[in-house]
């Protein structure tokens, strides 16, 4: 992998310092996220998006990447992200891994396990992890400013306070890559299937960390969406950076990843955030900003006032308008991410050429990497049909 640099001192006045967070800033309600908008805010109409996620109710599209074989596998992938997240729903109305976190696992044993040293104790989680199928692994203690204040029912449309156990001490952070091969064909229903994979990818090792944590006797939470944010919380854990177009961007796959986190009572070694020049590079890129069709990401510096209250006040940072981009979400009945196709970081890291690409990216000759990225037509969309072919 390319150069990174780790960063010194407490990662949480690291993300104080990056983001200028101010003394007003207060933890996210999640009733506000567009999704949770969608339904309780006739702002936010959703027309046939959801249900278009039900195979007998899509509509197939003239355009490329849109007919029933596309939205057949997109629905696909989703299948058990959806069926495991709402089995309990008519009874609880929990959404798990969506506004709620897993309640899949069966209890652990009466005692706690004899620990080793506090290293080879996050050795095994992290050996755990990836064996569970994590592109990659970090740990964060606990910082509760990324914790939502509120969920939200969508069975009662009520926000309901949230706290997590006062023993929950860490979180530990999961990296699942989504595929770069599809990633090419977004926006397109069949694109669509990346991230349904990504997300039945989290449920399996969010939920199996979970259970070993457990089986070890010691509290573990399965989380994908749900509970906390987890972005600021992987930049803790030395995952990546925070991008203009309000992704991670780790240094492995880029932004083309799905986040998913555990946290625990089990004591482990925080790990320190890094940097390897995205937000210099992001500060002359603008690729994803310049190919949003409906301008949602910002040309211009990062602010602490967001473009709505969708996103967070008191925080200086790129975001993303979420109103303008869910509304051309909806007007596919897919979700979008043309801001992760597009991305320079978005590579097979696996060939050198594109690990090189990266390295320039976090040099002075930047600007010769991002004029490289367009003439080589990297990011370029190619059509449904090259992907089955
Ligand atoms: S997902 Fe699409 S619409 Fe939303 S910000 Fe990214 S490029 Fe724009
Ligand atoms: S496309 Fe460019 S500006 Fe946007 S997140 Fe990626 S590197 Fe940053």
């Amino acid at each position: 992998m390319f150069q990174q640099k780790k960063i010194d001192g407490s990662a949480k006045s690291y993300l104080d310092q990056l983001f200028e967070i101010k003394p007003q800033f207060q933890r996210f309600n999640q009733k506000n996220d567009i999704f949770n908008r969608s339904m309780w805010d006739d702002k936010i109409n959703p027309k046939n998006f959801y249900v278009s996620y039900d195979i007998t109710n899509y509509k197939p599209k003239k355009s490329k990447g849109f007919d029933h074989w596309d939205y057949a596998l997109r629905n696909a992938s989703w299948h058990l992200t959806d069926v495991v997240g709402e089995m309990t729903f008519p009874e609880t109305g929990r959404v798990e891994g969506f506004t709620d976190y897993y309640t899949t696992q069966t209890k652990g044993p009466p005692t706690k396990v004899d620990l080793p040293s506090l290293e080879e104790t996050t050795h095994r989680i992290k050996k755990a992890s990836t064996m569970l199928g994590a592109g990659m692994v970090g740990i964060c203690e606990l910082d509760d400013r990324w914790v939502y204040s509120h969920n939200f029912s969508r069975k009662t449309q009520a926000a309901q306070k949230l706290d997590l156990p006062a023993t929950i001490s860490h979180a530990i952070l999961l990296i699942l890559p989504m595929d770069y091969e599809l990633s090419k064909t977004i926006p397109s229903a069949l694109g669509g299937a990346t991230t349904g994979l990504g997300y039945a990818s989290s449920l399996n090792v969010a939920t199996a960390l979970a259970q070993f944590i457990t089986n070890l006797g010691y509290e573990a939470i399965a989380s994908l969406n749900d509970t906390a944010q987890s972005i600021p919380m992987a930049i803790q854990a030395g995952l990546g950076e925070y991008g203009r177009n309000g992704l991670l961007i780790t240094p492995k796959y880029g932004p083309n990843v799905r986040i998913a986190k555990v946290f625990t009572d089990l004591p482990l070694l925080p790990d320190q955030p890094i940097e390897f020049g995205v937000k210099q590079f992001c500060e002359t890129c603008r690729k994803c900003s310049d190919a949003c069709p409906v301008k949602a990401i910002a040309k211009a510096e990062p602010a602490a006032t967001p473009p709505n209250f969708s996103s967070h006040s008191f925080i200086k940072k790129w975001t993303v308008n979420a109103e303008k981009c869910f509304k051309f979400w909806v007007g596919m009945n897919t979700d979008c991410a043309i801001c992760i196709r597009v991305c320079p970081y978005n590579k097979d890291y696996s060939k050198w050429w594109n690990r090189l690409g990266i390295r320039l990216a976090n040099s002075p000759l930047r600007k010769i990497m991002r004029w490289l990225d367009d003439k080589l037509e990297f990011g370029k969309r190619q059509a449904a049909k090259w992907w089955w072919a």
